[in-house]
């Protein structure tokens, strides 16, 4: 589902909405649906972040093959977070007092758990300003929750624009 489209500032992380398509509410539940299906792809970013707060890479990275390095076409990442014997992201946690899971890494979570459940698209590009189009992964079951915050260009800002940003450096996507 495409929810708008937006222009960021590559410089300052400005984000503005140019069209809206759908309006949309999202807030994560933490019903752990997405990390129950695994951990992410990792960027060598995400790994030094990781490497940096004391994990072992050994213990978190499955290195990936050459030809399913690449995200959207270029070449960026290095490896998968490894998994539980269930499947689950080896870092998500559940709340014994509740049903409710949690992330034991959320402060230095990889770029992708930062974006889902959203996606984006590269339009095009004008001096430092992308213009994408923001896309939703709408299996998850925070999206249009009673008390969910609207996706709008704040949201965009407060929550999406500096992975995209990161995203685009590491991969040289504009
Ligand atoms: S599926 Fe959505 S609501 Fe559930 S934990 Fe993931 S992001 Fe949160
Ligand atoms: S690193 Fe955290 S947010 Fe990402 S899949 Fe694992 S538990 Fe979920």
């Amino acid at each position: 589902m495409d929810i708008g489209i937006f222009s960021i500032n590559l410089k300052n992380n400005f984000a503005a909405l140019l069209k809206s398509i759908n309006i949309v509410k999202f807030r994560c539940i933490h019903c752990g649906l997405c990390c129950r299906l695994g951990g992410p792809r990792l960027t060598t970013f995400d790994i030094k972040i990781l490497e940096n707060t004391g994990y072992d890479s050994k213990l978190f990275l499955n290195p990936l093959k050459e030809t399913k390095k690449t995200y959207k076409g270029k070449k960026a990442m290095q490896g998968i977070l490894k998994s539980k014997l269930n499947g689950e992201c080896i870092f998500l946690k559940r709340n014994p007092n509740s049903e409710k899971y949690f992330c034991s890494i959320y402060e230095h979570r990889p770029i992708l758990c930062r974006l889902y459940p959203f996606d984006w698209e590269l339009i095009k590009t004008e001096n430092e300003h992308i213009i994408i189009l923001l896309k939703l992964l709408s299996s998850c079951l925070g999206i249009n929750v009673k008390n969910g915050e609207p996706v709008d260009a704040l949201f965009l800002r407060k929550y999406l624009a500096d992975s995209i940003n990161k995203l685009f450096r590491i991969t040289n996507l504009t």
